[in-house]
C-alpha cells in the first residue's frame, strides 16, 4: 500500500509555506522539502495540531545535483506516492552580471531549472501511469521580461515558464496537468535573500502581494487545472503589456526598476 501525498518544495518559508498550509487544511498529506529542518520541523507541527494529516520532513539542498534523486528514494522508502508536486524553491540575486558571484547563480540554475526538472522527471511516470497528478511549477512574472541587474535569476523563470507550458501541452491527455504560477513581488524571505533593497518604493505600493493570497492562487488555479496562473491585476496587465512590447524597451525598462530597488 502507498500512501499518496503533496511534496512542496521550498516550504520554509513564503509562498512554499503558505502553500503547504493549504494542502493541508483540505486534507492533503504532505511531504516538506527544505534546507533549514527546523522550520519544515515547526511548520509539520504546526499542521499536524490542526489537521488529521500526515507530514514528512526531508532537508535537501536542491543546489546539490544528487539531491532530487534522494528525495525520490527516500519517498519511495517511506511508501509514499507523490501525486501533486510544487517545484517552489528557489531564490534570486541582485546585481551586475559582471560583478556577481558565479557559483550562487550556478547554484541558483541548480535550484531554480535544474532541481525543478529532474523531480518533474522523477515523479511524473507514475502520474501519467495512473492518470492522475498535478505539477505546479513557480516562476514569476520576471519570466516574460529580460532582466538586467538580475539576469541570471529573470532567465531561470523564463525557463520554467516555457518549460512548464510545453509539458501541459504534452500531458493533455494524461489526466495530469502543470500549472505554472508566476507572481510578482511578494512580501516573502526572498528580497532579502537576494539583496534587494526592502525599503524601495516598489516593494511598498499596492501591487506587493502577500505570501497568502498568492499561494491561494496558485492553489486554485492547479485545482482547476489552469495552465497558467498571474495572480493580482496589477501583474496581469504588466505580462500582456510585456508580450507586447519589444525585448528591447522591455529590457531598458526592467533595468530602470531594478535600479530603484538596489
Ligand atoms: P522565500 O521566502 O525566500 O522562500 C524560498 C524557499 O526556497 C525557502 O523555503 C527556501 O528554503 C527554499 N530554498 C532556497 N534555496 C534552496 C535550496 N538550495 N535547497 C532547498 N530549498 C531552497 O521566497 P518566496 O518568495 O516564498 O519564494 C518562493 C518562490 O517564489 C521562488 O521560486 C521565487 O523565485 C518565487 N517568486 C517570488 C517572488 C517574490 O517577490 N517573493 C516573486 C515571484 C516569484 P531554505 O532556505 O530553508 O532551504
Amino acid at each position: 500500500m502507498t500512501d499518496r501525498v503533496a511534496l512542496i518544495t521550498g516550504a520554509s518559508s513564503g509562498i512554499g509555506l503558505e502553500l503547504a498550509r493549504l494542502f493541508a487544511r483540505d486534507g492533503h498529506d504532505l511531504v516538506l522539502v527544505a534546507r533549514r529542518q527546523d522550520r519544515l520541523r515547526a511548520l509539520a507541527d504546526e499542521l499536524t495540531d490542526r489537521y488529521d494529516v500526515q507530514l514528512t520532513v526531508i532537508a535537501a539542498d536542491l543546489a546539490d545535483p544528487s539531491a532530487p534523486a534522494e528525495i525520490a528514494r527516500r519517498v519511495a522508502a517511506a511508501g509514499l506516492e507523490v501525486e501533486l508536486l510544487v517545484n517552489n524553491a528557489g531564490y534570486g540575486l541582485a546585481g551586475e552580471f559582471i560583478r556577481t558571484d558565479a557559483a550562487t547563480e550556478l547554484r541558483m540554475i541548480q535550484v531554480n531549472i535544474a532541481a525543478l526538472t529532474h523531480l518533474s522527471k522523477l515523479f511524473l511516470p507514475r502520474m501519467v501511469a495512473e492518470h492522475q497528478g498535478r505539477i505546479m511549477n513557480v516562476a514569476s512574472t520576471a519570466g516574460f521580461v529580460p532582466g538586467p541587474l538580475m539576469a541570471v535569476y529573470y532567465a531561470t523563470k523564463a525557463y520554467v515558464i516555457s518549460f512548464s507550458l510545453a509539458l501541459a501541452e504534452e500531458l493533455r491527455q494524461c489526466g495530469v496537468t502543470v500549472t505554472v504560477l508566476c507572481p510578482g513581488a511578494t512580501r516573502t524571505e526572498f528580497q532579502e535573500r537576494a539583496g534587494l533593497d526592502l525599503e524601495a518604493r516598489a516593494f511598498r505600493g499596492p501591487w506587493v502581494a502577500d505570501a497568502a493570497s498568492v499561494a491561494r492562487a496558485g492553489y486554485q488555479g492547479m485545482l482547476r487545472g489552469k495552465r497558467l496562473v498571474v495572480p493580482g491585476v496589477f501583474n496581469k496587465i504588466m505580462v500582456a503589456t510585456a508580450r507586447l512590447a519589444s525585448p528591447a524597451l522591455l529590457a531598458k525598462a526592467v533595468r530602470r526598476v531594478q535600479e530603484s530597488v538596489r
